[in-house]
């Protein structure tokens, strides 16, 4: 058991601390506040802190496991012991700190196997090997890795198993949901269990292996985010790409930019409207001639661009911004031609100049040097890093997961949440009316976010970014853009019949491996909920979404944190 201590926290018992070093050896357990408090850090990204920075809650302990042996036999001593655990890869952003206060976290930084299989098109990873490492690795066999938008730092086995998985070159990469392969899994009761080929000691190459698929139930679109045990090895997809070796970098940091490789474009094509936008992005699809389209907000192209943000002011005042990072031109693609040859490259180019023009559009000029930074930001997915110095503080919106039918609408939805408040003299960072990143997923479907920057360190900015992050759901559910991606927690339940059974199936998967909640997280789904309140939640949904709710919810928000 856990008990508490002078100021109410709970500790670590001597006869759990002693099991723990036991398993792991003295070096490998911790619960010395000052390296807890690293543990707790809510800065802002991802999620919205309270005034300190502090999360609320922080792990009565840190452990280290090196191997997947160890890693159940830590989780059988939280179950002895009755204390809950969190998986941790990274802890990029705030989503990896605990939730309850009887929870130790099991940190997976020893565990970075990295082995890539040139020939299966595939990487072996544990949950330490970052993007960045994948990434660099693969470039030296003609591969990439899909990197979500979280960026370089991030580990691709969280991202594909865990949590979410989508990524700004999901256009070629599709996205980390769908790139898990094999995967070996420690269950909340430290069961350990290998899925597709692993299963069978055939290696990790696929992911259905004998018997039912199991990809799905484990992690679904959203993912368990350490709700439901820890995955210690995966399987993952990786991409021919048209070099190979190490990306050249040119400049000084910030502003670093990379010469594009031989037959490789980027173009910015500005469109009339959205409406010519969207007719436009289903002839590109169709022809399947662009390798990346991603469309930024204005704004976040400017920051990318300038160097700090004093420049971005300064430029935005003078009227010298380049015409990609020019507020007149939101309805825009940014298109990423990668070929093999000169002859594809130049059908592929002419192609997409032909579709654009012939859909109102025109390209946006641009210096060899912007082009560069653009391209650089782009292939390394650091573009979040840089947009988030804006403010310092980042969160997103209900995600739209869809047909490009709503490519008009999501716009329009994102300005409606947010042009008050971006506006100058608004609570939010100020910048474009609407701030909705979109790209495509495997050359088919829509995938929008509303990227909502506050002042983490202001009290009114982080309570208008849950304004506009609890919004988001609200309208949702008045008037549907397409399918909310990203639904978790108890937002599911209120969501309700939009989502079919999803989240009353989830909890099911989660009780029959997890009855005590041992791993846990509020970023799966309640467990254990009675059927009448399951009933109960969706009819929340008009209290939940008036005005006065909304008011005291993202008060209460800013005040606390989430
Ligand atoms: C600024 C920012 C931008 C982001 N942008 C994107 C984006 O564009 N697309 C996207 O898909 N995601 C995005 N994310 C979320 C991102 O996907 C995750 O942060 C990342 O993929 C997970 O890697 P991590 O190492 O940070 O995981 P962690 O922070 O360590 O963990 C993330 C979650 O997964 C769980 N988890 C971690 N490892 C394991 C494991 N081995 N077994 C079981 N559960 C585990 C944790 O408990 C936690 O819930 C963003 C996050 C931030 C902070």
């Amino acid at each position: 058991m856990a008990r508490k201590n002078a100021k109410h926290r709970m500790v670590l018992s001597p006869q759990a601390r002693t099991e723990l070093e036991t398993i792991l050896g003295a070096r490998y357990v911790t619960d010395d506040p000052a390296l807890l408090s690293g543990y707790a850090w809510n800065t802002g990204v991802g999620k919205i802190p309270g005034g300190d920075k502090f999360a609320p809650i922080w792990p009565i302990a840190v452990v280290l496991p090196a191997t997947t042996e160890e890693v159940a036999a830590v989780i059988k001593c939280c179950k002895r012991h009755g204390l809950s655990f969190r998986p941790h890869s990274t802890g990029y952003g705030s989503m990896g700190c605990v939730t309850s206060p009887d929870s130790i976290c099991i940190d997976l930084r020893r565990m970075n196997h990295l082995e890539i299989l040139p020939e299966d098109r595939m990487a072996v990873i544990g949950p330490y090997a970052t993007a960045n490492q994948l990434q660099a690795e693969a470039h030296k066999h003609g591969l990439a890795c899909h990197v979500v938008g979280a960026g370089p730092s991030h580990s691709p086995l969280a991202s594909a198993t865990s949590l979410i998985g989508v990524g700004i070159t999901s256009q070629f990469t599709s996205a980390n949901m769908r790139n898990m392969l094999a995967w070996e899994w420690v269950t909340p009761e430290g069961e350990i269990i290998r899925g597709g080929s692993a299963a069978s000691g055939m290696g990790w190459y696929a992911s259905d292996g004998p018997g039912p698929g199991t990809r799905g139930l484990l992690r679904g679109f959203f993912g368990g985010g350490g709700g439901i045990g820890v995955f210690t090895r995966i399987g993952i997809k990786l991409f021919p790409i048209n070099h190979k070796g190490k990306m050249e970098t040119l400049g000084q940091v910030p502003q670093l930019r990379s010469p594009l490789p031989p037959n490789t474009a980027l173009l910015h094509a500005i469109f009339p409207s959205y409406d010519a936008q969207r007719s436009a992005t289903f002839d590109l699809l169709q022809d399947d001639v662009c390798t990346v389209l991603l469309r930024m907000p204005p704004n976040h192209v400017g920051w990318t661009l300038t160097e700090s943000n004093a420049e971005f002011v300064r430029r935005t005042r003078d009227g010298t911004l380049p015409e990609p990072a020019r507020p007149e031109n939101s309805a825009n693609w940014t298109i990423l031609i990668a070929s093999r040859s000169a002859a594809e490259h130049r059908w592929r180019h002419d192609t997409v100049r032909e579709i654009v023009a012939h859909h109102g559009g025109r390209f946006a000029e641009m210096t060899t040097e912007e082009e560069g930074v653009l391209y650089h930001n782009l292939a390394t997915s650091q573009y979040v890093p840089r947009v988030l110095r804006a403010s310092g503080g980042i969160t997103t919106s209900f995600g739209v997961l869809d047909s490009f039918h709503f490519l008009p609408k999501a716009v329009e939805m994102g300005e409606m949440m947010l042009a008050e408040d971006t506006a100058p003299g608004g609570d939010l960072c100020e910048g474009s009316p609407d701030e909705q990143w979109i790209w495509p997923h495997e050359g088919r479907y829509m995938w929008a976010e509303n990227i909502i920057h506050f002042d983490a360190t202001n009290e009114a900015s982080r309570a208008a970014g849950a304004r506009a992050l609890i919004g988001h759901f609200a309208a949702q559910w008045k008037d549907p853009v397409g399918m909310t991606g990203l639904l978790v927690g108890p937002i599911q339940d209120v969501t309700g019949p939009r989502i079919g059974k999803a989240p009353a199936f989830a909890r099911k998967v989660k009780t029959y491996f997890d009855k005590d909640d041992r791993s846990k997280t509020k970023e799966y789904v309640i467990p254990n909920m009675p059927p009448v309140v399951e009933k109960i939640l969706p009819a929340l949904r008009p209290v939940l979404s008036s005005a006065p709710v909304l008011h005291i919810l993202s008060k209460l928000v800013g005040k606390n944190g989430i």
